[in-house]
């Protein structure tokens, strides 16, 4: 392609950028990267820079970037059928066949998928069934939300809300009230050192339970949680955390809401992260992997249980005034239908776990020691090296979150691309399933290099 002299410029005057320091990147202070290709786990910038994306784009090209099958799926879609919509019952020959591949994925007692854009709408869907499945069964004071510190749901004025980090919700005045929060299950983080994990996991089961208690829980509708937490740091939960919560859930009659937009399709090495963890959903978030970004398309799939109140209220009250223009859009859903089948041919999940594991060590291996290296922890194709100015105590440097900045940018001159997580001194990284053994040692040795050239 042709260099544009412009675009720098046209950038800077014309385009607001999610997620970014607008005053900083007004005055040309902050990093501006023009990404041209993509490969592999490798994107290209305009300057020709080749760069190992150690994060997927922001941990959903799972199955890496320029495969042929989907991109040619997209482009038959687009000439066959570019759009039409799912109202009314209405549905495409890819929307239907991509809700049948997601259905024989999803845990058994799961029935029908709902199709959107991206992982906050449909955690936007998920919060109005829940308050309309109350409605119909004729409990219209059971609408409150719990989710955890930390927790990421999406950045929309209600799945802001859901998410626990302070960014997403200063001068935006989040929560909004029917949002509640509890506890992160992060246990490097725990409030008293001396605790063991199962004294941490009784805290957090606790502290859920105060929660309940003090709101009432003929107030309370669900529960939202990520298997693993994400952008909250990549945190793990200790051993034992989910099988404490669930039981609290049934006994208050509080559905689960699991968010699995980031370790839905096989991130942690399993298909979905309720079934690593035991998890019995409600309902069940999905973006990301789904279509490894090829195209935007999320889903809320929606438990049996649910799904019969679902028809009892359409029986009852007309159609469900819920649906977007876009939703189950048919190029979407034939990315959908070629990159479920890629994951599958290309064992994809099962490297997760292997490949995974396999990086996570490497990691530990190379900077376990390191005197500010405070914890390195993962999970599948997820992993999180957090430092910390002090090692004894576990004091953030301050201010808190600039020296994972630095690291990631000392890594990006070395040409591997990792994450300065939003609230903390984290470096994530979340690569392509399809990351490879050589590819893993890179990204570590990369990583420790930056680490010692910034912290010593
Ligand atoms: N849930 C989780 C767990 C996520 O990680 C994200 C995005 N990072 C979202 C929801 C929101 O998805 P989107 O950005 O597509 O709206």
């Amino acid at each position: 392609m042709l260099k544009n002299d412009m675009l720098e410029q046209w950038d800077r005057e014309s385009f607001f950028h999610p997620s970014t320091h607008l005053a900083q990147f007004a005055r040309g202070e902050a990093p501006e990267r023009v990404i041209s290709g993509g490969q592999g786990v490798f994107i290209e910038d305009r300057d020709g820079n080749r760069l190992l994306d150690a994060f997927a784009g922001l941990y959903c090209v799972n199955v890496g970037y320029g495969r042929s099958e989907i991109s040619e799926a997209i482009a038959e879609q687009a000439r066959q059928l570019s759009y039409y919509h799912a109202y009314v019952g209405h549905g495409t020959e890819a929307s239907i066949t991509l809700a049948k591949m997601v259905m024989d994925r999803a845990p058994d007692h799961m029935s029908k998928v709902y199709f959107g854009l991206g992982g906050s709408d449909a955690n936007e869907t998920n919060i109005k069934l829940v308050w309309y499945y109350n409605n119909v069964r004729g409990r219209p004071a059971k609408k409150k939300i719990i989710s955890r510190w930390r927790g990421y749901h999406g950045s929309g004025l209600m799945t802001g809300s859901l998410t626990g980090l302070a960014g997403f919700h200063n001068k935006f005045d989040l929560p909004l009230a029917p949002i509640l929060h509890t506890e992160a299950p992060y246990y490097y983080r725990r409030p008293d050192l001396d605790m063991t994990e199962a004294d941490f996991v009784a805290h957090c089961a606790a502290e859920l339970e105060a929660l309940i208690e003090r709101e009432g829980a003929d107030t309370i509708a669900a529960f939202i949680g990520e298997p693993v937490l994400g952008t909250g740091g990549i945190v793990p939960p200790p051993a034992g955390y989910w099988e404490a919560i669930q039981p609290i859930l049934e006994k208050h009659d509080i559905l689960l809401i699991v968010d699995e937009v980031v370790t839905g399709f096989g991130r942690l090495g399993e298909m979905f992260g309720s079934s690593k963890y035991g998890l019995k959903p409600d309902l069940i978030t999905i973006a990301k992997g789904l279509t490894s970004a090829y195209a935007p398309l999320s889903g809320s799939i929606v438990s049996d249980r649910m799904w019969k109140v679902l028809e009892e209220g359409t029986d009852e009250f007309g159609p469900i005034g819920h649906g977007w223009t876009y939703s189950a859009h048919p190029i979407g859903a034939a990315a959908g239908v070629a990159n479920l089948k890629l994951i599958d041919d290309l064992g994809l999940v099962r490297n997760a776990a292997e490949t995974g594991g396999y990086f996570v060590n490497a990691m530990k291996t190379a900077l376990s020691e390191h005197a500010h290296v405070g914890d390195i922890r993962g999970e599948g194709m997820l992993c999180a090296v957090e430092l910390v100015e002090d090692k004894g105590s576990r004091t953030f440097y301050d201010p808190a979150g600039k020296v994972a900045g630095a690291v990631v940018a000392e890594m990006a001159t070395s040409g591997v691309i990792a994450r300065a997580m939003p609230q903390g001194d984290i470096i994530g990284f979340a690569p392509p399933l399809c990351l490879s053994k050589e590819e893993a040692d890179r990204v570590v040795e990369v990583t420790a290099k930056a680490v010692k050239a910034v912290l010593g």
